[in-house]
């Protein structure tokens, strides 16, 4: 019986998912799910995408949240289309579902955005169960989270488009095999693109950038 239900909602997402897609396809939008743990950089890496990408740029952002307006907050200096989802109105859900997606889409003027990115909730586990209708899924795992973490959650790994190996200026303070994290990447998805970036420090962003860039277009 349980499974059942959760079938059914997987399947329902799935055609707010498609529905999503056609919205983007349609207006040439190039749409990135963000995803990580709880405190990988998440909202600094967009603070830092944002401010490279506007000047010659269309950007939006949709930040999930349970409960607070931080992120956005964060990133309202920027000026540009921010929508927040919060869902402890709904039952304090610890993922984006396409649904959300699909009304956040309905307060943006779609005609004005060339990229949209979508903060998803800080967790490995749910948000990698529903699609949202994006055209990148981008997982950031930071040095401090340690290297096992493809295996133990592999899924999200799995739907993985690009791994940002994030906050790698914590590399000469922290106990962290980049080799072994890599070879757990293998494991789970082999050919996983992956970028070693330190959000904050600015480093590595030129390659995020153009990976940007090469998938748009
Ligand atoms: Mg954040
Ligand atoms: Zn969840």
């Amino acid at each position: 019986m349980e499974i059942k239900v959760l079938k059914n909602i997987l399947e329902e997402n799935e055609s707010w998912a498609e529905k999503n897609q056609k919205l983007f396809q349609e207006k040439g939008i190039f749409a990135i799910n963000l995803m990580s743990a709880p405190g990988s950089g998440k909202t600094e890496l967009l603070n830092q995408t944002i401010e490279a990408l506007k000047n010659n740029t269309k950007v939006a952002v949709i930040e999930g949240d349970v409960a607070t307006t931080e992120d956005s907050e964060r990133l309202k200096r920027h000026g540009i289309p921010i929508i927040q989802i919060n869902t402890e109105p709904f039952g304090g859900e610890c993922h984006l579902e396409a649904h959300l997606i699909a009304s956040a889409l309905k307060l943006l003027d779609l005609n004005d955005i060339d990229i949209l990115f979508i903060e998803n909730m800080g967790n490995l586990v749910c948000p990698a169960e529903f699609k949202l209708g994006v055209h990148k899924n981008v997982v950031l795992l930071s040095v401090p989270e340690g290297e096992d973490k493809p295996l133990k959650y592999p899924q999200m790994f799995r739907i993985a488009d690009l791994l940002l190996i994030n906050k790698i200026d914590l590399l000469p303070h922290i106990e962290f095999n980049r080799e072994k994290l890599l070879r757990n990447v293998k494991k789970i998805k082999p050919r996983l693109e992956v970028l070693q970036i330190s959000a904050k420090k600015k480093q590595g962003l030129e390659n995020w950038m153009e990976w940007i860039r090469t998938h748009r277009s």
